[in-house]
């Protein structure tokens, strides 16, 4: 049996999805694939109901993390400074591309179990007036944490500083403030997490005001580039054709299915089945639901029992579960509930459990 995969992705494909791989070869300098990539810069931006005119889209061959660094390379001006908020993994990782890009920056470094500290924020902005832009992950996957966009937006809002966001994990599941007077300027993505595409594409949204002030530091993530050519029917450089084929049928089944709000709907569904269903096991998650993203959960491993075995009895029982990073990985596991899953399946995942943990 092949496992479904409850890690962060890539998910477990719909068999709509599965089968759009199987289309015919295309030349990438064709009229049928710059119809593809029209079609799946169009469909992102419709995720969010954004405006063509203020907005537009990167499209790149890459893993998340390659639309992330061509969106911190590119959009902080040459003379810009950036502030990196750090409460995981993937707010570590910004202030590493910083560093390695030489970008004048500053890092906030929070508790990974603590929510962002506004007021810190605001007095590291008002402290440094040289900062022109805010570098954030939304839902940083480390803990599950859904971090406080909305407050975080007022807060660049009143200082008049941009805001950068990852969005890596939480695009196309979660609430994001594009507003049109608003700070957001750019948030980068992937196919192959809540849109349930396959890895090869990622994506960087941005707001065009931004890309006239865009920085060429970087060469194959240009993201001035990628948005000229891509705008003229064209591409750089060879795009990761078939996963092109799977973003757009992911995106049309995302529509079909009723968008972002029904896939949010959908995921905290499940995601409440499993935490309800595991805390009758004496199994707590980590965050409480408030401050928790639908997409994925943190739990606390049961005593006397690590995460190798954990991970290996589920496996065998068909499911495949996510360690913790860094000094949490001795303390945690995580349940994502992206891809194509359903409520039995969480069924016989909280079953698994019970056999594994009544015996
Ligand atoms: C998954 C993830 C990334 C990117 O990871 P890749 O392995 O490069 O796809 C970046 N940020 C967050 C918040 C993520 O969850």
């Amino acid at each position: 049996m092949t496992p479904l995969l409850l890690n962060p992705g890539p998910v477990t494909l719909s068999e709509r999805v599965r089968r759009s791989l199987l289309q015919p070869d295309l030349c990438h300098r064709e009229s049928e694939f710059f119809a593809l990539q029209d079609e799946a810069r169009a469909r992102l931006l419709d995720v969010y109901q954004l405006d063509p005119a203020e907005w537009s889209v990167a499209l790149l061959t890459g893993s998340g993390t390659a639309a992330v660094e061509s969106m911190i390379a590119s959009l902080v001006p040459e003379n810009g400074k950036l502030l990196v908020l750090e409460n995981g993994v993937y707010g570590e990782r910004i202030s590493q591309m910083a560093s390695q890009y030489r970008i004048a920056h500053e890092v906030l470094r929070g508790d990974w179990m603590a929510p962002l500290d506004l007021e810190q924020i605001a007095a590291a902005l008002k402290a440094d007036e040289g900062i022109t832009h805010v570098a954030a992950i939304h839902h940083e996957t480390t803990t599950g944490r859904l971090n406080d966009l909305p407050g975080l937006s007022a807060l660049c809002q009143a200082h008049g500083v941009r805001l950068l966001l990852d969005g890596v994990s939480s695009f196309g599941a979660e609430a994001i403030g594009f507003s049109l007077d608003g700070p957001l300027d750019a948030v980068a993505a992937t196919a192959n997490k809540c849109l349930h595409g396959v890895p090869g594409v990622a994506f960087t949204l941005v707001r065009r005001r931004a890309l006239a002030e865009a920085a060429s530091r970087v060469f194959y993530l240009d993201l001035g580039r990628l948005v000229r050519l891509q705008e003229q029917r064209n591409t750089p450089f060879t795009p990761a054709v078939h996963a092109c084929y799977a973003l757009v049928e992911a995106l049309r089944e995302l529509a079909d299915e009723g968008g972002w709000q029904a896939r949010h709907a959908r995921y905290a569904a499940l995601a409440e089945q499993v935490r309800v269903g595991l805390a009758q096991y004496g199994i707590d998650s980590v965050l409480p639901v408030a401050a928790s993203s639908v997409v994925l959960r943190a739990y606390r491993l049961p005593p006397g029992v690590t995460y190798a075995q954990l991970h290996d009895a589920l496996k065998a029982s068909g499911f495949v579960i996510y360690a913790g990073q860094g000094g949490l990985s001795a303390e945690l596991f995580r349940v994502s509930t992206m891809g194509a899953l359903q409520a039995a399946d969480m069924a016989r995942l909280l079953a698994a459990f019970a056999s594994l943990l009544l015996h």
